[in-house]
């Protein structure tokens, strides 16, 4: 009976938005008792919008934008994304740049006019001891806006605040999930005041953030040390080595090929609540093999 059941389960998974690459893992996720999610692109729409300026040395916004989104034009991260639609909203012209370098988890840098240009992370900046207004800052991240630098041969120029959308869904489904017992962690690479913002308004139980790419897959195994069963949702490049190492790697399919091929299971529509039926379509399933 066990092959009929099965491929009445896949039709029934691909009816609720989920498509299933690996059995083993799927089979597993009726245990799961823990559930981590990176924040951008998956409990968030991954869609920023710059809301707020500050300049530093000579440089106006619309230099600061057009230096900025210069190199993030080169960048898929939505962060760089939003830098750029900024900057072609005030008709800025671009620069022409080379040797263009992506640091994953911190930023983007690369050469305009013989200047070394780049667009970091706080935390970047704050391990290279560059100065900058700590209040306004601190302000911009407790509303959970996601900043990042521009640096200029070593010198700050900008600071960029952009703000990203909580889904609706992501409340709903850790409420859910509560429900069920089952744990909601969050694992960003983003600012701790921002991860905290954001974590509140769904209803996460855990933070851990300014988590940079390659220690993702450390913290799963951390969790996994205390005796959860963790299934691991993501939509990077960052996540990939996560989501391999999760019970159960979940990808959003929004999100990049590569976390798509790290995953074992993937959610077609993007939407997390659609996490909820991996769990149920789970038990139902194996429960009847045994
Ligand atoms: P997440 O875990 O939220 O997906 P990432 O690991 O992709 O975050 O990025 C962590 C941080 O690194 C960002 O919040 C940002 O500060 C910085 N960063 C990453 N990529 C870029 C980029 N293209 N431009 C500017 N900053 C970036
Ligand atoms: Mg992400």
């Amino acid at each position: 009976a066990a092959p009929l059941v099965i491929s009445v389960s896949t039709a029934l998974s691909a009816k609720h938005g989920l498509l299933i690459r690996n059995r083993p893992q799927f089979e597993q996720a009726r245990n799961i008792n823990a559930v981590i999610f990176d924040k951008t692109g998956t409990l968030t729409e991954g869609a920023f919008g710059v809301t707020d300026m500050e300049t530093f040395s000579s440089m106006d916004e619309d230099a600061v934008l057009s230096y900025a989104a210069t190199v993030e034009n080169d960048s898929e991260h939505p962060i760089a994304t939003g830098i750029v639609d900024e900057a072609s909203a005030r008709n800025l012209e671009l620069h022409e740049m080379s040797d263009f370098n992506s640091i994953t988890g911190v930023g983007i840098e690369g050469k305009i006019e013989g200047r070394n240009v780049k667009v970091v992370s706080p935390g970047y900046v704050a391990e290279h001891d560059i100065n900058f207004d700590d209040a306004r800052f601190n302000e911009w991240s407790r509303q959970g806006k996601t900043v990042v630098f521009l640096v200029v041969d070593e010198e700050l120029s900008g600071a960029i605040a952009l703000a990203d959308k909580i889904k609706e869904s992501a409340k709903e489904t850790v409420a859910e999930l509560h429900k069920r017992n089952i744990k909601a962690i969050m694992l960003t690479g983003d600012n701790r005041k921002v991860a905290d913002h954001v974590a509140e308004q769904i209803g996460i139980d855990e933070v851990y953030a300014e988590v940079l790419p390659d220690q993702k897959a450390d913290k799963v195994a951390e969790i996994q040390e205390r005796g959860l069963v963790v299934a691991m949702t993501g939509d990077g490049i960052n996540d990939a080595p996560a989501l391999t190492r999760a019970d159960v790697g979940i990808a959003v399919g929004a999100g990049t090929d590569i976390a798509m091929d790290s995953a074992d299971i993937v959610l077609v529509d993007s939407n997390p609540k659609d996490i909820l039926a991996i769990f149920s379509l789970s038990k139902k399933t194996y429960n009847k093999l045994v």
